[in-house]
């Protein structure tokens, strides 16, 4: 199946810093070597326009973002150097879920090795996150008339505040985040459906609370198009995440949520969001099982869309 990456655009960052800018490149290897697709099926989109970018963000922020202008506190928030190649890299990631949100509307199921930055708000860029992917996808989805009505599933470990921020008002998005209790962020943005977990929660409690949730959230929504963000550190070795999942129960908990929403024919757009393992490699199993879970939901029931 088709995939979209950003891995070769590169920024600057301290040694030993978290942000696991390895995992993307080890990852596009992965997907190739596991035969989950072809290396030709690996694209690498251009930079997300900013004209994109202007219809979810603040104008000012944006402009602060493009001209390495953001304030000290702003800085701090982001937790990232600022750079002309963080800039365009993050532009080339919200590329990647548009491409990718376009080709679950047309095949049932799509999946960019990147994005998830669902700490970057209307009018504030944090936690790792520049710009928010899904908001920009779901509008172009919106304006191209692919697609109205929108859920988001949040199984990053970290609450989706940024997210939360950009649909708060949307009377057809529905947003959906599971995550630990006591992680950041800790002032929260709620969204539609928020739940909180208590640390060491394990596979058991979380698939189950997870089932419960998507109960709830799958016909509230009745979503044309859902977008997933499989965060990777949710798994007990990761280093900021502290729900304890084994990488079986990631498996089941792709499964679930892929296998619900095919269940009603929503599209589903896959995105990769964080995690922080102390070795790589073990965020880069976890999302590569993600990837092939995806790949083997193809072809997907159910058809094109009307306008589709
Ligand atoms: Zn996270």
């Amino acid at each position: 199946m088709r995939l979209w990456t950003h891995d070769r655009w590169r920024f600057p960052l301290p040694e030993h810093h978290r942000f696991p800018i390895d995992k993307y490149t080890l990852l596009r290897e992965r997907v190739v070597a596991d035969g989950t697709a072809r290396a030709d099926e690996v694209l690498e989109p251009e930079p997300a326009p900013w004209a994109w970018l202007e219809a979810v963000h603040d104008r000012a922020l944006l402009e602060r973002i493009r001209d390495g202008a953001l304030t000290l506190r702003e800085s701090r928030g982001l937790g990232l150097p600022w750079s002309p190649e963080l800039v365009e890299r993050a532009r080339r990631a919200v590329a990647g879920s548009v491409a990718a949100a376009r080709f679950a509307i047309e095949h049932g199921v799509g999946m960019n090795l990147g994005g998830g930055t669902h700490h970057a708000g209307r009018d504030f860029a944090r936690g790792y996150c520049l710009f928010n992917d899904v908001a920009v996808a779901l509008r172009l989805l919106r304006e191209e008339g692919l697609a109205e009505r929108a859920l988001v599933v949040d199984c990053d470990v970290h609450q989706g505040d940024g997210t939360a921020h950009l649909l708060a008002d949307d009377p057809l998005a529905f947003t959906l985040s599971l995550h630990g209790a006591r992680n950041y962020p800790f002032q929260r943005i709620p969204s539609d459906l928020d739940v909180d977990l208590p640390s060491g929660t394990g596979d058991e409690r979380y698939l189950e609370a997870l089932s419960d949730a998507l109960d709830l959230a799958v016909p509230r929504a009745e979503a044309d198009v859902a977008f997933y963000l499989a965060g990777a550190d949710p798994w007990e070795g990761d280093r900021l995440g502290r729900l304890s999942l084994t990488k079986p129960g990631l498996r089941a908990r792709d499964e679930l949520v892929l296998d619900r929403l095919r269940a009603t024919g929503t599209r589903v757009c896959v995105v990769l969001a964080g995690g922080y393992a102390e070795d790589v490699r073990d965020t880069v199993d976890i999302n590569a099982a993600t990837a092939a879970a995806v790949a083997r939901r193809l072809p997907y029931p159910g058809g094109a869309l009307p306008g589709a």
